[in-house]
């Protein structure tokens, strides 16, 4: 006979948990139970759910499973950050990052939101993948609790900030994304500020329209990397159903409707968008919004044609943004030597 396949009892809402104990004749308080074993105590079977009656206990085994994240392989860069190598259930595999700023006592994760990805922006490690699935709420929330785990470990600090950046795309999984934030910022679940977190995206207006109304307390990255439609399609498809103009119009709206922070990811590629010239486009995006813009280094993927800007010529690229009052902070990669930086991760191992 076919064996049923469980569903991870971690899919079930707080609404949805309290529903099936009234069903199945169990107090109400019993969810508030399972809930904290799971969410913050994140226990993986049912048996070590210590304060359940045993009929309970084999009620939630017979139904449902537990289908936790675990590490699959830790590799640490002369800089101090941690790529960890993420097994899923399904055995698939995703990529999430440890980048510790130890003066600053700043410790980001960046997570993935995807297996692989389906856009293709042509410098990019995933997008040479294909998309394979979407992550469960679980999954996001598994990673950002496992690299807290190890941050505790290796810098006796917990984490401090977020940054949904890692492989796929968070708004072509919206509902698991803002699922995942809600329990990471929930008091029983991490207890994270929203506002420690950023969602980075590509760029899907209608998406980011759906962010303002669903009125989201975190922050917001655009990549953007090219400030003109005919470059920024070049390396961006997604760009050609979401102009600069749309995505404009979308962020102003976000701003406007949220207050929320917005920033511009910009990797500088030589002589491709890192002229005074495009410095000059950019500047008119700034305008429009308080926004801080992310000057990145490029990283090296393999099979793409592009290099990475010189120093001197990325800092007179910030160095005219900042003269005109844009607030610029140019990132070195960290974990080149990890394949962890930006755009960089593939599950190479
Ligand atoms: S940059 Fe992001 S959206 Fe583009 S291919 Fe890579 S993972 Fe996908």
């Amino acid at each position: 006979m076919k064996e049923t396949i469980k569903s991870d009892i971690r899919r079930l809402s707080k609404d949805a948990l309290e529903m099936l104990m009234k069903e199945n004749n169990w107090p109400r308080y019993r969810a508030d139970q399972i809930w904290e074993w799971v969410w913050t105590k994140q226990r993986v079977t049912f048996d070590q759910f210590k304060n359940l009656p045993k009929d309970l206990v084999g009620f939630l085994e017979t139904n449902f499973t537990i289908l936790p994240v675990t590490v699959d392989k830790v590799q640490k860069s002369i800089d101090g950050t941690i790529k960890s190598r993420m097994k899923l259930f399904d055995d698939h595999l995703v990529e999430s990052v440890l980048i510790p700023v130890q003066n600053d006592k700043r410790f980001t994760v960046c997570v993935s939101s995807q297996v692989g990805c389906s856009l293709s922006c042509a410098f990019c490690a995933t997008g040479q993948m294909k998309r394979m699935r979407n992550l469960d709420a679980s999954e996001i929330y598994d990673q950002v609790a496992l690299v807290n785990k190890q941050c505790l470990e290796t810098y006796d600090h917990p984490l401090t900030n977020i940054v949904y950046m890692g492989m796929g795309e968070p708004l072509l999984n919206y509902a698991n994304v803002l699922s995942s934030i809600d329990h990471i910022s929930s008091p029983k679940g991490l207890g994270m500020s929203p506002r420690r977190i950023t969602v980075s995206t590509v760029g899907i207006a209608k998406m980011i329209r759906k962010l303002a109304d669903d009125k989201v307390r975190f922050n917001l990255a655009l990549s953007l990397h090219a400030a003109d439609d005919v470059k920024r399609s070049t390396i961006m498809p997604i760009n050609e159903q979401n102009n600069l103009s749309t995505l404009m119009d979308a962020l102003t709206y976000f701003h406007k409707t949220t207050g929320n922070r917005i920033s511009y990811e910009y990797i500088a590629f030589d002589n491709f968008n890192d002229t005074l010239e495009d410095a000059e486009n950019l500047l008119k995006y700034c305008k429009l919004f308080p926004v801080r813009v992310n000057i990145i280094e490029y990283n090296n993927v393999s099979g793409v044609n592009f290099e990475k800007s010189k120093a001197s010529r990325l800092d007179q690229f910030a160095k005219y943004l900042t003269q005109r009052g844009v607030m610029v902070t140019v990132r070195r990669s960290r974990g080149k030597d990890i394949d962890a930086a930006c755009g960089q991760l593939a599950n190479k191992g």
